[in-house]
């Protein structure tokens, strides 16, 4: 079956902003998307996985090894053998981590006794084996396991899984963006893990009752398997891979005046966040979605989306959550800035 294309999804627009983000940029640290069952979450995160563009592997790798990136052992061991890797174009693919996974079902385990007898690292990969290169998704993110989490948070900033077992030790790189889901009305996550988390969306039904209807109304369409209705977004999702493509190629030429870092870092001290994450996620942030607009310095907008992104979960109440005096607070954060006024969309 097709999957329902991300360009289609109406409303939802900061869900989409906070992905994309991470899809430019996965230093950020991936998105947690809070709110409750029902809210299209799940259907938001395999469609941003389809509009991804594709990633060279190494061509038989089971760890994904990407080209420009550090490769596994086993990569390793076939170059030093005298092969010449070759590469494969591979879709990005959403890998879920059940609920009930043990650690080993996710850092992947090792076979002491082969090691032991014939000094051979025999390795069973967990799903952060299968998580390079691609989305790792944590339906309820609350409900797991706190040492899980942990070691899933460390990975997520390293890149590299590291499973050591009584002297042995088998490392291979697993760099993902990770995307968390809560229905906060089940439990919290402890403060220190929310903190890891690059991202945070409250997602909610739409109340616009115009915007209901348009959802409404897509949904139907989708599932009539209208041809054109699929050749149509189709091109836009298109259009839009190729715009991440180039996203990523502008990245590194975004830059911040010092003026925009001093108020970033004045503005999340005021509001009395701990920690350097949140400013360091802000900033990130508005760089990446500049990118994503295609604009060399973020202007007003990417500012202000950066900010809702990033702080929500490192504070007790969100500052600037979608109401009249949210947005008060955020515009009179933004007047501080003296930030370009938006020229372009996303
Ligand atoms: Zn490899």
């Amino acid at each position: 079956m097709r999957s329902f294309p991300f360009s289609a999804i109406v409303g939802q627009e900061l869900l989409k902003k906070g992905l994309l983000a991470n899809a430019v940029d996965p230093s950020i640290g991936g998105v947690l998307i809070r709110g409750e069952k029902g809210t299209g979450k799940t259907t938001a995160v395999r469609a941003f996985a389809a509009v991804l563009p594709s990633k060279e592997s190494v061509s038989g790798c089971r760890f994904g090894c990407m080209k420009g990136s550090s490769l596994c052992g086993e990569c390793r061991a076939r170059e030093s053998g005298g092969e010449r890797l070759a590469y494969e174009s591979r879709a990005v693919e959403v890998v879920d981590l059940p609920l009930n996974a043990s650690e080993d079902r996710v850092v992947g385990s090792l076979d002491l006794s082969a090691a032991l007898r014939d000094g051979e690292k025999r390795f069973e990969p967990g799903v952060l084996g299968k998580s390079n290169g691609n989305i790792l998704y944590i339906d309820e993110v609350n409900l797991l396991d706190d040492h899980v989490v942990d070691v899933l948070l460390d990975v997520a900033v390293s890149g590299v899984n590291v499973v050591m077992r009584e002297g042995v030790t088998y490392t291979h790189p697993s760099r993902f963006i990770l995307v968390g889901t809560m229905n906060p009305e089940e439990g919290e996550l402890r403060p220190q893990l929310l903190d890891r988390f690059g991202l945070c969306v409250e997602v909610t039904g739409e109340r616009d009752l115009s915007l209901r209807r348009q959802i409404v109304e897509r949904v139907l369409e989708f599932e009539r398997d209208d041809p054109e209705f699929h050749r149509k977004w189709e091109r836009e999702d298109k259009a839009l891979r190729e715009r991440l493509v180039a996203a990523r190629g502008m990245l590194s030429s975004v830059e911040l005046s010092v003026q925009v870092l001093d108020a970033v870092v004045e503005v999340v001290a005021d509001l009395g966040v701990a920690g350097h994450r949140g400013d360091i996620t802000i900033i990130k942030c508005a760089k990446a979605l500049a990118a994503v607009k295609g604009i060399a310095l973020p202007d007003e907008e990417c500012l202000a989306d950066a900010f809702r992104l990033s702080l929500p979960h490192r504070l007790k109440e969100d500052p600037f959550e979608e109401t009249a005096s949210g947005r008060r607070r955020l515009d009179a954060v933004l007047s501080r800035f003296g930030a370009q006024k938006p020229a372009k969309q996303y």
